[in-house]
């Protein structure tokens, strides 16, 4: 079986990995539906991604950390940024302004790291825009609303007025669950995680993310066909 001209050249998994073009995996969802528990599971469990850290006018919680949550700024600097092309998507919230750094997130993919983005619905859709093929976007949905605002008051952070502009915002995000290329509820917590990395895994086999694989399998193919005569 090992002989022939067919017999030189290989392909392995392993290089097709490695060869590949970073993804863009967008997580969205109301407020109480999960989402930063499935984003630090992934962060922790998956090789080869990073998150993507925003920039933002808001200021910092004491929670926070520069660098680490955000890249905290202010609005002159972020006016800069928008203005000389530095953000892949920008978009304000509640009052705030929020974007996404572009130098970042282009080396990374270059690199074939896939990125992790945690923004809203305005920064998902600006990104179909740009970087389509790159972006997989998953939209995280609670199982009820009734889970939904249990999961919000529980959290006991937040003022009653602070939950209900939340439960507000939820409902503008949820019309547009079926933009997004796929639903992923989170009725049980490890069942959704397993789904949303079942989801991370097919998408980075996409063939066309790995495109100096295509050469060699047309070479393969052309010397099994020439030893075929
Ligand atoms: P928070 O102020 O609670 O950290 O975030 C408020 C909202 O802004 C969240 O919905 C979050 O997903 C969104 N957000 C955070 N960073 C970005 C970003 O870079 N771009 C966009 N479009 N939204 C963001």
């Amino acid at each position: 079986a090992q002989s022939g001209p067919s017999a030189g050249i290989t392909v392995s998994a392993d290089q097709a990995d490695k060869q590949r073009r970073g993804l863009m995996l967008v997580l969205s969802s109301p407020s109480g539906a999960g989402k930063s528990t499935i984003a630090r599971l992934l962060l922790e469990k998956e090789d080869n991604l990073e998150l993507s850290i925003s920039v933002t006018t808001r200021p910092r919680r004491s929670s926070e950390v520069e660098g680490v949550h955000y890249h905290f700024l202010d609005q002159k600097r972020f006016d800069q940024m928008r203005d000389h092309g530095e953000l892949l998507e920008w978009a304000e919230v509640h009052g705030n302004c929020y974007a996404t750094p572009r130098a970042p997130v282009e080396s990374a993919l270059e690199n074939g790291c896939d990125v992790l983005f945690d923004i809203d619905i305005q920064g998902t859709f600006q990104l179909y825009e740009s970087m389509r093929p790159d972006v997989v976007s998953i939209f995280i949905l609670p199982p009820s609303i009734a889970e939904m605002k249990s999961r919000l008051h529980r959290r006991a952070e937040d003022t009653d007025e602070v939950i209900a502009k939340r439960l507000k915002t939820a409902v503008s995000e949820m019309r547009h669950w079926s933009e997004y290329d796929y639903v992923v509820v989170n009725d049980d917590l490890e069942r959704a995680f397993d789904n949303v990395r079942a989801i991370l895994k097919a998408e980075r086999l996409k063939q066309f993310r790995s495109p100096k694989i295509g050469p060699l399998i047309q070479a393969m193919v052309d010397d099994l066909e020439k030893e075929l005569g």
